[in-house]
């Protein structure tokens, strides 16, 4: 499986880190070796001084598609949760100022770790869903993909045109503002419609 995220789909997210809001969605790769489930722990990679949280809502692929049209994108996922996309702020600084790929900041071990995933079905609006992320037990994110500046089958028409979406791929959808850096001990906890589904520690 692969794992695709998309980034600066929140204009608030996309202004804090003084980046243009885009006009096509921009996406990025993460290999399933940076997969974590079951609240395991996240352990702080030592290429980075600076590694930053980014939740955001997850799709998981339900079946097989290319060149899928917006208007039938949303039956290609039924399952969704809330993940981490973790990156080493530092090393993503330096790819940026040399035009150099992202995957060192983005792609390394562990760096997306997913929460339980919950049917769609069971949310009342998939247009509008309320996301949060605490640290310590201090929220720090509160999103709604209300205000994503590409919805979930615009993202799916667009990256299958380019890489077929297989059953069991992720994608991750981009984070609202508030993204921060992260220190050994903490505590996350991350919640769709105030349901905590992403539980775990930093070490
Ligand atoms: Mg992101």
């Amino acid at each position: 499986m692969k794992i695709i995220c998309i980034g600066r789909n929140y204009t608030e997210h996309a202004k804090e880190l003084n980046n243009p809001v885009p006009k096509k969605p921009i996406f990025f790769m993460k290999p399933d070796t940076s997969l974590v489930r079951n609240n395991n722990p996240f352990y702080y990679p030592e290429h980075s001084s600076d590694v930053h949280y980014e939740a955001e809502i997850v799709l998981k692929i339900s079946k097989k598609g290319r060149h899928i049209s917006e208007k039938f994108a949303s039956g290609y996922y039924k399952d969704i949760t809330i993940g981490i996309d973790f990156t080493a702020r530092d090393v993503q600084a330096e790819c940026k100022k040399k035009g150099l790929p992202w995957e060192i900041a983005k792609a390394f071990d562990q760096s997306a770790p997913v929460g339980r995933f919950i049917h769609k079905e069971t949310l009342d609006n998939h247009n509008s869903i309320n996301f949060s992320l605490s640290i310590n037990s201090d929220e720090r994110q509160v999103g709604n993909t209300s205000n994503m500046i590409f919805s979930f089958n615009q993202i799916i028409a667009y990256v299958s045109k380019f890489i077929t979406l297989k059953e069991g791929d992720l994608i991750f959808t981009g984070t609202p503002a508030g993204v921060g850096a992260i220190a050994i001990n903490d505590h996350f906890e991350a919640y769709i419609e105030g349901e905590k589904l992403l539980d775990f520690v930093v070490k």
